[in-house]
């Protein structure tokens, strides 16, 4: 390694450093933080966020950039060198067209947005954070000005969450399956009698939820020596680095989906994180390529394996242990149905796979009328309840199960919600793929071995941390781009057999 690229790499690390200092503040705010620190708390993130984003657009930055570049010239496009300047290259031209002030304005007011959003959805009213909300927009447009975009201002929010997709990407790719999944929810919905839930419904203590959740985690491979499960209002997964990963869940008393699959869920983005490639710790390449590539992960494990007949064979006994008196007397086939209820539900974290992909459309045409003026603030709840109707037949009965239920708005987070259901779509892709050049994965499942499963996604996706963007990874891995045949098939199939449809 040359002098030059040295010198950058250990630059990109207090950088980096600075960034994680700043997610530990960041997970603090949304498990432990007193309701009172709140305001100081939005004063050490926009420090640490401006601090941070003057280092990486400096001029010290550039120039070394420039001449690692040039140390480096012809190594291998898959060497760490190689795709250290591709990628914070890419960084860089991105970042350095934000005045730094407009990135700690930002930081502050989506830490001080973040109680405001709390506070409405906790009291059902949608008024008192409707200023909140239009001055983030309003700033959320602003940063699409600053970072220029090929055809819509939404272009540019994409763009940061999945490197290279575009709008009208996102728009064919959704237009081409939801059809099919109308179609599917429709078929169900004549059949809904045939599956109950009452199972799942019933006195779950929680600190045996805890127990639960946490040896399902523990056995899936989530390694708890680097890494912790705590309780937040909207469960998440940070890391500080890949030997420190944070998971955090819910828990319903009287409802055992909500904890378990959540921990399952946030478990799968955190063992993408874990597996991220330890030459690539503390550099800008570590952790997860895209939110569509983590949200494949999670989605994976909890869903296609998580809600699977194998793996029930393998957990349903350890169910059991745990709730005795609730489950003891349930069988196999009757606990895989509970889990794969289909119902038209409010809430899209707790929705089932069929309706999932419906609930994040509704939110993507939603941001689109909001960036480009269509839609205006002001009128969201009664926009988001018109198509909420239109999409789910269903009406919320308050703003709390519907416009205010996502923390996403409110942390500055728009343009994210279209990666989690370009993350179903690639869960499939993916485990596909696996399945194919490993037939014995269900069957090892069902025994509670999950390490061929695991040992290839290290292999094929994790390792590579940031080293190549969505697309790419996807097209080395299954040879194609992203598409949604592979995880309509997979719905298909499943509720066909379900529903006996
Ligand atoms: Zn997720």
């Amino acid at each position: 390694m040359g002098e030059k690229y040295q010198q950058l790499v250990t630059r990109l690390e207090d950088i980096q450093n600075l960034g994680k200092a700043a997610a530990v503040l960041g997970w603090d705010q949304q498990t432990y933080i007193p309701p009172a620190s709140v305001e100081p708390r939005a004063h050490q993130l926009e420090t640490l966020s401006r601090i941070s984003h003057a280092m990486f657009v400096s001029e010290e930055t550039a120039r070394l950039l420039e001449d690692a570049a040039k140390e480096v010239e012809g190594a291998d496009y898959d060497s760490n060198e190689a795709s250290m300047i591709r990628v914070v290259s890419q960084d860089y031209e991105e970042q350095v067209k934000l005045p730094t002030e407009f990135v700690a304005e930002m930081s502050r007011t989506t830490t001080l947005a973040h109680e405001v959003w709390a506070k409405a959805r906790a009291n059902n009213d949608f008024k008192s954070f409707q200023g909140t909300l239009e001055k983030m927009f309003e700033l959320t447009r602003q940063g699409a000005e600053y970072l220029g975009y090929p055809e819509h201002p939404y272009d540019a929010l994409l763009n940061q969450y999945e490197r290279g997709i575009t709008t009208a990407q996102v728009k064919k790719i959704f237009d081409d399956h939801k059809p099919e999944l109308v179609e599917l929810i429709h078929a169900v919905g004549k059949n809904e009698g045939r599956v109950s839930d009452d199972v799942l419904r019933q006195d779950f203590d929680v600190e045996k939820q805890r127990a639960f959740s946490t040896e399902v985690a523990t056995a899936i491979g989530f390694d708890f020596n680097r890494g912790r499960l705590d309780v937040a209002v909207h469960p998440f997964c940070t890391n500080f680095g890949r030997e420190d990963v944070r998971l955090t869940t819910r828990f319903n008393p009287k409802f055992l989906n909500p904890a378990l699959f959540g921990t399952m869920h946030e478990a799968g983005h955190g063992m993408y994180e874990q597996g991220s490639g330890a030459d690539l710790e503390y550099t800008p390449l570590s952790g997860g390529t895209s939110l569509g590539v983590h949200e494949s992960q999670s989605r994976m494990w909890e869903n296609i394996v998580g809600r699977s007949r194998g793996f029930w064979q393998w957990a349903l006994p350890r169910a059991q242990a745990h709730f005795p008196e609730q489950l003891g007397s349930v069988d196999l086939e009757t606990f895989y149905r509970a889990i794969n209820k289909v119902k038209r539900s409010f809430i899209r974290v707790e929705a089932d796979e069929s309706t999932y992909n419906l609930h994040i459309m509704l939110r993507f045409e939603l941001e689109i009328g909001l960036m480009d003026g269509s839609v205006k603030v002001a009128d969201l709840p009664k926009e988001w309840n018109q198509r909420f109707e239109a999409y789910l037949g269903i009406v919320p009965p308050n703003d709390t199960l519907g416009v205010l239920q996502d923390v996403h708005w409110s942390a500055g987070l728009i343009g994210y919600f279209a990666t989690y259901a370009l993350g179903n779509l690639l869960s499939a892709q993916y485990y596909n793929k696996a399945l194919e050049q490993h037939p014995t994965i269900p069957e090892e499942i069902s025994e509670g071995k999950f390490d061929t499963l695991l040992g290839w996604l290290r292999e094929n996706i994790h390792q590579h941390g940031r080293k190549y963007t969505s697309d790419e990874l996807t097209r080395r891995v299954t040879g194609e781009s992203i598409q949604s045949r592979d995880y309509l098939r997979y719905l298909t199939t499943k509720y066909s057999d379900v529903y006996s449809l």
